[in-house]
């Protein structure tokens, strides 16, 4: 029997335990494995850096690093499978999200070789890990990245230092995303571009692409000249409305569904090919108040309501004008009461918009729910401030508006953040480790927003573990 290949790989009585795919990952991460291994096909395998943590779809770690046989680095994504055959099984072989992949680990062998190709048909490099020869004690709080060499310089500096460093890039990230929207506007106008922003904003990450899409399809000119059935045309081009079965409806809904219905049908045939397939949709991770559907009736509200929107966004547009001179202590004069409750003006449209279907339901089908909904919330129209208003703004000059102690940036800085995301969480990581001070460095949007822009242009690039990256030594610098 220990002839057979059956029971050749792994002793028949004592089997030793393999962890789970998930401990796999962390142990890897952690190190437990080492860092130089030997390929499936002789290759010298070195891994330069492990990446971070991908908790998304697609391989198991990105922004890694490894040297093939002492060559230069090869940035790419890392995957780990219990078995070399899951490669194809798992449908890596034909998924674009593993194209990027430089690295496939495996720990048990398949009795067949075979080609472990990308989408592209690229070869990804094997190498076989063996967890028998690891400890069996095993932390399982494992960070989502590891803190890098910019942790310890950062750490000794105070807290304005800090503070400065983060506001520069801020102000750069804004400029940036200016320059990006004053390019649209050459191309669109001001009015379309600002509805593909707030658009694809309303489309949060999951769905900003099919959100980008329907503004485009559906340019607001076009809604607006259809403004009575401009709810209906962006649920049927979505391809919300494609069942024409009322049964599948609750009762509470069939009205309005009729409704938009009646809307769209005269114009569906025109309009056929341009509706999205329904897999352009994604509702998972998507909390329910957030589904795509409410999003839709909150931009279909937006274009009805396009004069009043965009009165608002002029009144608060006061930002733009240069800050009045500052007195000679240097301070800039504070907005009176007035011109505050102008420049709230954008946000209070926003989280005050009425629909009498949606601020019940979460989607076409579901019950009705018994407690009324905002229809977009505090977090979601200070993220379309952060980034499509307050840059719209700016775009008019970018140089001027964001300039210390102007009005403007005086009120992007004081923004507070209303989340977190995964990204944001590794950055910190990178950059602050366990840094007492962490959370109150992220405090607000635009602190948020600088980390993620040092995060992108330092970390994102790098691909010798921090050994040759300029930040610490730069931010040493930093006056
Ligand atoms: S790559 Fe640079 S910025 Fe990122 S953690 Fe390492 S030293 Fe810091």
């Amino acid at each position: 029997m220990r002839d057979t290949t059956r029971v050749h790989e792994r002793a028949l009585f004592v089997s030793p335990r393999i962890p789970s795919e998930l401990e796999l990952q962390a142990r890897w991460f952690a190190g437990d494995f080492g860092k130089h291994f030997v390929s499936t096909t002789g290759d010298k395998i070195d891994i330069v850096q492990f990446g971070v943590w991908n908790r998304e779809a697609g391989p198991d770690f990105r922004d890694a690093a490894i040297r093939i046989n002492g060559s230069e680095p090869i940035r790419g994504c890392i995957e780990i499978d219990l078995l070399a055959r899951s490669w194809e099984t798992h449908g890596h072989a034909t998924n674009p999200a593993f194209e990027a992949t430089v690295l496939h680990v495996f720990v048990e062998r398949t009795d067949r070789e075979f080609f472990t190709r990308t989408e592209s048909n690229r070869n990804v490099p094997q190498v076989c890990i063996d967890p028998s020869a690891l400890p069996e004690v095993f932390n399982a709080n494992v960070p989502l990245a590891r803190p890098g060499r910019c942790q310890a310089p950062l750490r000794d500096l105070p807290e304005e230092r800090v503070c400065s460093v983060l506001d520069a890039s801020a102000q750069f990230r804004l400029r940036q995303k200016a320059n990006r929207i004053r390019t649209k506007i050459d191309v669109h106008g001001r009015d379309e571009t600002l509805f593909q922003e707030i658009g694809s904003a309303l489309g949060y990450k999951e769905n900003k692409l099919p959100f980008t899409l329907l503004a485009q399809r559906l340019p607001l000119r076009l809604l607006r000249e259809n403004v009575e059935n401009c709810e209906a045309l962006l649920f049927g081009v979505a391809g919300f409305l494609e069942t024409p079965d009322l049964d599948v409806y609750k009762k509470s809904a069939r009205g309005y569904v009729r409704q938009l219905w009646d809307g769209w049908w005269p114009h569906r045939d025109d309009l056929r090919r341009l509706i999205l397939p329904v897999k352009s949709w994604r509702a998972s991770g998507t909390r329910p108040l957030n589904h795509p559907q409410r999003r839709l009736a909150a931009l279909a509200i937006l274009v009805r309501e396009w004069s009043v929107f965009r009165r608002s966004m002029d009144s608060a547009g006061q930002f733009r004008l240069p800050s009045p001179q500052p007195s000679p202590t240097g301070r800039v004069a504070p907005f009176s009461r007035r011109e505050k409750a102008r420049m709230r003006a954008p946000h209070n449209f926003l989280t005050e918009l009425e629909h009498p279907f949606w601020n019940f339901h979460y989607t076409l089908t579901s019950q009705a729910s018994p407690k009324k909904m905002a229809l977009i919330g505090d977090s979601r129209v200070a993220d379309i401030l952060a980034n499509v208003l307050f840059p719209f703004w700016v775009a008019h000059d970018a140089e001027a508006s964001t300039a210390p102690g102007t009005r403007l940036w005086t009120e992007y800085a004081k923004l507070p953040a209303q989340l977190s995301n995964r990204r944001l969480e590794t950055a910190a990581t990178r950059l602050f480790g366990n840094d007492p001070r962490r959370k109150q460095f992220l405090r607000t949007v635009a602190h948020q927003q600088g980390l993620l822009q040092i995060y992108e242009d330092f970390c994102m690039q790098d691909n010798s573990d921090c050994a040759q990256c300029p930040f610490p030594e730069q931010m040493a610098k930093w006056v």
